[in-house]
């Protein structure tokens, strides 16, 4: 007989320190403990600090107070994904010896031009699912000695994945098709996953090394997260999540998407939007049980 082994639940709550966490943040830290604890699970806490200039330990230590302050116990030891930029260089290294990534130079504006001569004369360039153009492809297959010669003279440039290199090695890994499993408040069951809809996405910058996709996708596997719990706003980038865990050989968590809460204008909150702002709402006398009351939990 085969023994069944029955997985020890593992969450994990992954901010990032480049603001103070508001309402919805503390909606997506809420759900997990919440679930972590009716699951007999573990939860984590994560700090995505890759963007070392946006990122700061003052931003940090009020993340940490922001949840203590609501209740919520995570294991340590806390992972800090500044501290493991060779981890994120090590996999990427792995996909640039595979033929999976390519430098990409063009500049934020160089892709608006190409985008809007193409919408000018009527024409539709694609978009991802945030709205915002695919990145051009056609440096995909610059000359070997061209591409050398920009590396070497370039002031910046990223490692992009070539979407289409990447479904081919995908087909030929896995002959189902590519998939989640979905448990959240959007929809549910088996999810198709469409990273083409992503087009070339960065996987590595210069300046801020690594990118979300990849630590992200590595760390759920490292840190043997079991359950992801997080916005619908980042459910269709589990479409690319999907296709890494795919290409580095990672296992797949259940993924819960969970519903955000909505500003006045009917938008996501930002973290700019101060009046939302944990802290703010400690100021003003409220109790973290009138937080979870704001929330609807
Ligand atoms: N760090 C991301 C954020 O603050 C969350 C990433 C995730 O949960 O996958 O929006």
């Amino acid at each position: 007989m085969i023994p069944i082994v029955r997985q020890e639940p593992i969450l994990r709550f992954a901010p990032s320190p480049n603001g103070r966490l508001h309402l919805g943040h503390a909606l997506s830290a809420l759900t997990n403990a919440d679930m972590a604890k009716a699951m007999h699970g573990r939860l984590l806490l994560r700090l995505e600090d890759i963007d070392v200039l946006r990122c700061t330990p003052e931003f940090e230590r009020s993340i940490l107070e922001d949840l203590r302050w609501l209740g919520i116990d995570w294991q340590q030891p806390v992972r800090r994904q500044s501290e493991h930029f060779a981890f994120y260089r090590a996999a990427l290294d792995n996909l640039i010896a595979r033929g999976l990534v390519y430098p990409a130079f063009l500049t934020r504006g160089e892709v608006k031009a190409k985008v809007a001569a193409v919408e000018d004369r009527g024409e539709i360039w694609p978009r991802d699912p945030d709205g915002a153009p695919l990145y051009p492809t056609d440096e995909r297959h610059l000359d070997p000695s061209i591409r050398r010669q920009k590396i070497a003279t370039a002031d910046r440039y990223a490692w992009r994945l070539d979407m289409d290199r990447a479904l081919v090695e995908a087909r030929q890994a896995c002959v189902a098709p590519l998939a989640w499993e979905e448990t959240g408040d959007g929809e549910k069951g088996l999810i198709a996953a469409d990273p083409a809809a992503w087009g070339d996405v960065v996987l590595w910058r210069s300046d801020a090394p690594s990118s979300y996709h990849l630590s992200v996708t590595l760390d759920d596997a490292a840190q043997g997260i079991t359950h992801v719990v997080r916005g619908l706003d980042l459910f269709h980038a589990t479409s690319v999540h999907r296709l890494l865990q795919l290409l580095l050989d990672l296992p797949a968590p259940t993924y819960y998407h969970h519903r955000l809460v909505l500003g006045p204008d009917g938008r996501k909150l930002s973290k700019s939007q101060g009046d939302t702002a944990l802290a703010a709402l400690r100021q003003q006398g409220r109790s973290s049980a009138d937080i979870r009351r704001l929330v609807c939990l």
